[in-house]
């Protein structure tokens, strides 16, 4: 690849060389990117490849593309220097304000949310434990119930204020679990299962003066989801900035109660003896994460999920005719992701392929394409998935993209059917 992407460098630089002689070269062939006013082309400089997004907001896949505005208020910001807790004041209470919540604070992600959000509640009732998270924690209350249905890889974040989780799966469990150690009630909004449900968990948790978070990192659109949570009672609420808000990927968003928020800016960058102190948000993801929500707020369910559609749609259609293939668009049955996405399953006795094999094939060609990573899984992301099932994520595609999804598709389906 990289001696592939030098020669073909070389041969450009040697046929503008050419080409400038007859006044030929600016528009005529891609001119040497350094000259761009984009700047230089550091992925490929890099020789990292780039990747078709067919598959969703995936951290591991850069999550998503900022649209043009914040890109360039991004891009905007980084020419100026401010004072750092300025700017995450002011962004934090204009968030708010369009958020409908009491107070806001831009975090670096969902998961620094969580931990700031724990640590807020700690120190609610103890300034001195700012100093002290995560490991001095013997005058510090540190117990968080959760249901045991709501564990996952990111209470991590929790867990890295040096907390307990107190499990719970019944309503009487609950109720007895709160404690004069108790911090905070802890939920996970995608969850699949949990006798116990949001409003529920609030009225208890309020009814023993704790405060509740609920981790909706993934769960927009519905764009209200911003403020349904907080206006149900929620003390904090994150979301992911990088994921379907399309803001900076290491942008999320805190959102709560007054005293809860100012207590995770305490426990934040730029102080240093904090547990926040490594999760900085430079100001160009700040200010990105504002634009973002600015953003995502001109936009409709109703519009987002007819273009979705029209995407699947428009895939399908180019599938048509592979023997035994039909094809169906789902939206997942939990609060993650809840946008259009295509299915395809065929007969693997006819189209001799496991939809495993077709993800790497595609991931392999050129340009290198992600299909869903539910794909070929049992119930995959709340999606009705087997194993026989492709997953397209047609909600990050560019502009186009879906053209050249459906053609690779298309190359590898009718090669193994052949
Ligand atoms: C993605 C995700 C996170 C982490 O979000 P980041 O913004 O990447 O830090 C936390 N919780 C849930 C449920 C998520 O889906």
């Amino acid at each position: 690849m990289r001696v592939f992407r030098s020669t073909r460098r070389a041969f450009l630089n040697w046929t503008n060389r050419l080409l400038a002689g007859s006044g030929l070269a600016a528009g005529a062939l891609a001119a040497d990117s350094r000259q761009e006013p984009e700047g230089e082309d550091y992925y490929e400089k890099l020789g990292v490849t780039k990747i078709i997004n067919a598959a969703g907001t995936y951290t591991a896949l850069t999550a998503s593309i900022m649209p043009a505005s914040v890109q360039a208020a991004v891009a905007r910001a980084a020419k100026t220097p401010v004072r750092l807790a300025e700017l995450q004041t002011a962004a934090g209470e204009y968030i708010a304000r369009r958020l409908h919540c009491e107070a806001a604070l831009v975090t670096d992600g969902a998961a620094s949310a969580l931990t700031l959000g724990t640590a807020a509640c700690m120190t609610r009732a103890n300034r001195t434990a700012i100093h002290n998270i995560p490991t001095d924690l013997a005058e510090i209350r540190n117990e968080v119930i959760v249901q045991k249905s709501h564990r996952y890889d990111y209470d991590h974040a929790i867990r890295n204020c040096g907390t307990r989780f107190v499990e719970v799966e019944t309503m009487k469990q609950y109720e007895a679990a709160f404690n004069e150690r108790t911090v905070m009630a802890h939920f996970f909004n995608a969850a699949e299962g949990g006798a116990i449900g949001r409003e529920e968990w609030v009225r208890v948790a309020h009814a023993h003066g704790v405060p509740c978070f609920n981790d909706a990192a993934a769960d927009v659109p519905p764009i209200a989801n911003l403020w349904n949570y907080t206006e149900m009672g929620f003390d904090l609420v994150t979301f992911s900035g990088g994921k379907g808000i399309r803001g900076p990927q290491n942008a999320g968003l805190l959102l709560g109660k007054k005293e809860l928020i100012a207590a995770a800016a305490m426990n934040n960058n730029p102080f240093s003896d904090t547990v926040g102190r490594g999760m900085k948000v430079a100001k160009e993801q700040i200010v990105g994460m504002v634009a973002a929500v600015d953003w995502f707020l001109t936009q409709s369910d109703a519009g987002m999920e007819a273009e979705f559609r029209k995407r699947a749609e428009r895939i399908a259609a180019q599938l048509k005719g592979i023997p035994t293939l039909k094809s169906t668009i789902a939206l997942p049955d939990v609060a993650a992701n809840a946008v259009p996405h295509l299915l395809i399953r065929y007969d693997p006795q006819r189209v001799k392929i496991t939809p495993e094999a077709v993800m790497q094939e595609l991931r392999r060609g050129s340009p290198s394409i992600e299909l869903n990573p539910t794909t070929g899984k049992v119930r995959g992301g709340g999606l009705p998935t087997d194993e026989n099932t492709i997953v397209v994520g047609v909600w990050m595609l560019q502009a186009g993209e879906e053209d050249i999804v459906a053609r690779r598709l298309r190359e590898v389906l009718s090669q193994a059917a052949a």
